[in-house]
């Protein structure tokens, strides 16, 4: 099977790299020509351009940064609509609005081809580990076309529904992801500025009804848990500008809705406020930062 992957950035470059390794002939292409070497250095086919790592492709995978850039690259001015195989599969895992992949997916199906959109969570280190979690959205018959080649790049895979589908389950997820962050570093700074200790606090709340995914794997205060960003100046992880696109999607997605998404709404604020005072790179546990005692004296 000829396998296309267009996108070589932070995700795009081990996910491309884990096909290589599970044995597909894989032509990659990016904007940036170091990524596109080294990712021959590791056995696949350095590609020219996009059309050049389509022509002959029977999947074409992207991983580009927003709705915009995968728009253009498929419907755009000579986008690859007129240049993928009749029957050909493209698989976007880029996170970007539910309506930009209903658009591909459309303009694909008229020309024969399949889409799913397949956004991903786990990160840049499940992109290395191969350890992805893939939420799809399309037909059954293109969720199990698609499943081999997710397979090779994540350990879970989720057919969420339609085309689209997989988009919002992901921008859900991440504002639920968001908001129990906040609520999570609020609680463990009212303690710590209350004479507790954030360990004794955590095993607390870890056996209590506060319990949530935050305080089990990702504690937002330094020195809890080990190996989580926190305990390293809060780099690494996933960033707080990721986190503020996703809720940028998740907002965009509410109001195309009609639902009322009031915390979604505040994290999303609170997450700028914190990316304005210079913390857009780090880890968004770092919100944790944000919240403490006002001075009494003042
Ligand atoms: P990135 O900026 O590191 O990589 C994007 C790559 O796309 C870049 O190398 C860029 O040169 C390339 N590119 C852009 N337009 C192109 C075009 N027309 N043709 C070829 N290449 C093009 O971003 P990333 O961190 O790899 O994220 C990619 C997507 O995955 C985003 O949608 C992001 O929201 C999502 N995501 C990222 C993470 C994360 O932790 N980094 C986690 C989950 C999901």
């Amino acid at each position: 099977m000829q396998i296309a992957f267009i996108g070589l950035g932070n995700m795009g470059g081990p996910m491309a790299a884990n096909l290589v390794k599970a044995g597909f002939n894989v032509h990659v292409f990016d904007l940036v020509e170091d990524s596109v070497k080294a990712l021959a250095g590791l056995g696949a086919t350095a590609a020219s351009s996009a059309i050049d790592a389509a022509k002959g492709a029977d999947v074409l995978v992207s991983m580009l940064p927003a709705g915009k850039h995968v728009r253009s690259l498929y419907l755009g001015d000579d986008g690859l609509v007129a240049h993928l195989k009749f029957g050909a599969l493209v698989i976007d895992s880029s996170t970007i609005d539910a309506e930009s992949a209903r658009i591909v997916a459309k303009g694909l199906a008229d020309k024969g081809i399949d889409f799913v959109d397949a956004p991903v969570s786990g990160g840049v280190a499940g992109a290395a580990a191969g350890t992805l979690t893939f939420i799809v959205g399309g037909s059954d018959e293109q969720f199990n076309k698609a499943k081999p080649v997710l397979q090779a790049m994540g350990q879970n895979i989720f057919h969420a529904g339609g085309h689209g589908a997989g988009q919002v389950a992901k921008i859900c997820n991440n504002m639920l992801l968001s908001v129990l962050m906040v609520g999570t570093s609020e609680a463990l700074k009212l303690g710590l500025d209350n004479g507790l200790d954030a360990n004794v606090l955590s095993d607390i709340m870890l056996q209590s009804s506060g319990c949530n995914w935050t305080l089990q794997k990702y504690n937002p205060c330094p020195g809890v848990m080990e190996n989580v960003p926190s305990s390293h100046s809060y780099q690494g992880g996933f960033m707080v500008d990721l986190m503020r696109k996703d809720l940028g999607l998740a907002m965009d997605t509410a109001k195309q809705s009609h639902s009322s998404t009031p915390l979604g709404a505040l994290a999303q604020s609170l997450y700028a406020m914190h990316s304005l005072h210079g913390n857009g790179n780090k880890d968004f546990s770092s919100i944790f930062t944000l919240f403490g005692q006002a001075d009494s004296n003042k």
